[in-house]
Formats: C-alpha cells, sequence, structure tokens
C-alpha cells in the first residue's frame, strides 16, 4: 500500500513529518512521500531557504520508522502567476526522491513549457490530482499515454475529496485511460492529506480500483 501525496505543517497541512510517518507506519502503508508545497504564492508553502531542514527531518522519520520506506518529494504548482518555474533550484529538486506537478495541461502549464525544467529532474515526476477525463476529453486514451510516457511522467491516483466529481474520483471517471497507461506509464496512489491523519492510510478505494483494472504491477515502488 502506497501513499506518495502528503502535506505537513511546512506547507498547509496540520501535522508534522514525524506524525505523518508515525501514521502510516502504524496504518501498515509501505511506502510514503512528504510532498508539501513548494516556493509557490497560492498556499503556504516550503521555501528554498528550510530546504535542507525540511530534507533532514524527513531523513530522521525515515530512521525512526524502519517499518515504512520514506520518500521526500514536493509538489510543484505550475500556475506561472504563483511560482517562479525558470527560478526553481534546480540542484534541491534533485536531492529528492519524487517531485509532483499540479494543474499540468490545464490552468498551469503544458508539459512542452515544462520541459525545460524537466529535463533537467533526476528525481521520478508524476501529475497530481489531475481530471483526465475533462482534460483530454475525446482524445484517443492511447494517445494521452504515450504523452505521458514521452515526457517521462507517472500519474497518481488521487482519493482527495476535492478531486471527485459526484462522488467519484477523477480517476474511477477515467478508467478507461488508466487502462492505456497499463505497461506503459507509471501510476502513483496519493491520499493528498493536509487535516487527517487517517486519510494518510485510508487508501482502500484507489487500491481496489489499481487491482481491478489490473494495474498493481505498474503502481511506483512495486518491485521495491
Ligand atoms: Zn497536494
Amino acid at each position: 500500500m502506497i501513499n506518495l501525496h502528503n502535506h505537513t505543517t511546512y506547507s498547509d497541512g496540520d501535522f508534522t513529518i514525524e506524525q505523518v510517518v508515525a501514521a502510516a507506519e502504524s496504518g501498515g502503508v509501505t511506502h510514503v512521500a512528504i510532498t508539501d508545497h513548494f516556493e509557490t504564492a497560492k498556499v503556504h508553502s516550503l521555501l528554498s531557504a528550510q530546504f535542507d531542514r525540511y530534507l533532514g527531518e524527513i531523513r530522521e522519520a525515515a530512521r525512526r520508522h524502519p517499518g515504512v520506506h520514506v520518500l521526500a518529494g514536493v509538489e510543484i504548482d505550475t500556475d506561472r502567476s504563483r511560482c517562479d518555474l525558470e527560478r526553481l533550484p534546480i540542484d534541491q529538486l534533485n536531492r529528492l526522491d519524487i517531485v509532483l506537478f499540479e494543474y499540468v495541461d490545464d490552468d498551469g502549464s503544458t508539459l512542452e513549457s515544462l520541459e525545460p525544467l524537466l529535463s533537467q529532474l533526476r528525481p521520478r515526476r508524476g501529475l497530481a490530482h489531475m481530471d483526465i477525463e475533462r482534460i483530454y476529453f475525446g482524445q484517443d486514451p492511447d494517445e494521452v499515454a504515450s504523452r505521458f510516457r514521452d515526457f517521462g511522467m507517472f500519474v497518481e491516483m488521487n482519493n482527495a475529496l476535492p478531486y471527485r466529481r459526484h462522488g467519484v474520483p477523477f480517476y474511477e471517471l477515467a478508467s478507461k485511460y488508466y487502462e492505456a497507461f497499463r505497461g506503459r506509464v507509471g501510476v502513483s496512489i496519493g491520499a493528498d492529506a493536509h487535516h487527517s491523519l487517517e486519510a494518510v492510510v485510508h487508501l482502500e478505494r484507489p487500491h481496489r480500483f489499481a487491482q481491478s483494472i489490473d494495474l498493481m504491477n505498474d503502481l511506483l515502488f512495486a518491485r521495491e
């Protein structure tokens, strides 16, 4: 059971890194990522000047909780009016394990315009809480899969309430796209937890969905 999207008090979350990691470990999560908002005016966010302390706390939590793999990440806002994408500290980003991008191909930036940044990044990078069915409406799922693969992006199944329509998560509404990702595009599961430690561990729904369309082998870190 993986959960690769969580916020802490370094951005707009209510709990510390230690609290999130401890909850993940006791709840049986195998891989947990801390992914605070980074250098965006959208919300209270992690700043470059705090980066060393942030990464140090994540690595320290990993040492204290050997029962769960702890990954360090951030979430990047691709709306350029709020985040100066050209001035992000690449050296810092390259010390992380994963980088999430939000609002891609939607209210934020296109994948093409992100390419100068993406080409410098070594960590695994993924698309957070994407409303695939709406954004690529009418497009061939195979073409969307090729697009994500060509840009080296994994795609998240986000379990949080804001990313649902009529109570149905965006990833379930886009099931024919997720079927096309099998064997081609990495998929991830994220709680996007901010205000609840329960949310960190209750990810049965996306895991059941991944099983139902035979995506378990495409889950990030499935074999690690
Ligand atoms: Zn988030």
